[in-house]
């Protein structure tokens, strides 16, 4: 790319940064790598508490917030010190269900906990790809997360992993939430995990791996950045899962930022003042745009 382009990006880059104050309409997804202490895998209560510190601020601007929330499994296999790894094949599935049901309710109780902290209602919606795939409860989960924003609760969204079967399992939440974006009509999706942005390859295995801040358009050729690592073992997500998010939410008409919050979350409030931080895929909204393209 000449030098010039480069510059006219940067520039672009910048000031439509400074746009982002104005989102109305805001969907933060947590991976499961963000919400555990890395050292013993077990819940990081700090950085839970200040998630729900920054999210009831943004409530307090006035914004509509929609968290989805990853953690489920990891919290059950906690909660009941259960080693995957042990169980046969055969039998992984059932655990994994049985953890993610003990763990889900253990995740809510906690995000209730800290968001009454913060004087903020919230509100458990677990979904499936069959919720939206369907039209009449894609309605009844529209209708549901409308009448929560207007009774300004924080709907927290998860896959109800415990009853999804492979079939209509999604299996990440980078795609959830951008479903939950392109339904709900979000108009920002900010994706935290535990690495930086968009790199041209993965920065843990090449050194001259290029970082991307900012993505006006999404390309065949940028696909090709994904790569389905997190590093952190923890969740299921990876650069592929998150572009492939992006092509979802971008097309939908959602701007999508992907930010790491291992910096802490101090990174939400510096993503709507408009810092450069992460990679910015810039919406593209798509006039034929329908979710069904993108999930089968
Ligand atoms: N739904 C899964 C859980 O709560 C997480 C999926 C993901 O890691 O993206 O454990």
């Amino acid at each position: 790319m000449d030098e010039i382009r480069k510059q006219e990006l940067e520039q672009e880059n910048l000031s439509y940064r400074k746009e982002l104050q104005n989102r109305k309409r805001i969907v933060v997804k947590i991976g499961s790598s963000s919400l555990l202490h890395k050292t013993t895998q077990r819940l990081n209560y700090y950085q839970i508490d200040h998630l729900a510190r920054e999210l009831s601020d943004l409530k307090n601007q006035g914004k509509d917030v929609v968290l989805v929330s990853s953690g489920a499994a990891a919290a059950g296999r906690e909660a009941l010190g259960i080693d995957l790894d042990i169980y046969r094949q055969e039998t992984r599935m059932n655990i994994k269900q049985a953890c993610a049901a003990v763990g889900q309710a253990r995740l809510i109780e906690i995000y209730q906990k800290f968001f009454s902290e913060y004087n903020q209602a919230s509100a458990q919606v677990l979904m499936t790809k069959l919720t939206v795939a369907d039209g009449e409860s894609c309605r009844n989960l529209i209708n549901t997360f409308e009448e929560l924003l207007s009774l300004n609760v924080i709907p927290v969204v998860n896959e109800n992993d415990s009853v999804a079967t492979d079939e209509f399992l999604v299996g990440d939440n980078d795609n959830l939430s951008a479903m939950v974006s392109s339904v709900i009509h979000a108009d920002l999706l900010i994706l935290l995990s535990d690495v930086d942005g968009l790199y041209t390859d993965d920065p843990r295995s090449n050194r001259n791996a290029r970082f991307i801040d900012y993505v006006p358009k999404m390309t065949d050729h940028l696909m090709e950045f994904g790569k389905s690592s997190t590093g952190s073992g923890a969740g299921t997500g990876g650069m592929s899962t998150k572009l492939h998010a992006g092509r979802i939410a971008t097309a939908s008409g959602c701007d999508m930022v992907i930010a790491n919050a291992d910096l802490g979350l101090k990174i939400i409030h510096d993503i709507m003042a408009g810092e450069n931080i992460g990679t910015l895929f810039r919406a593209d909204r798509d006039p034929d745009f329908h979710l069904s393209d993108y999930i089968f």
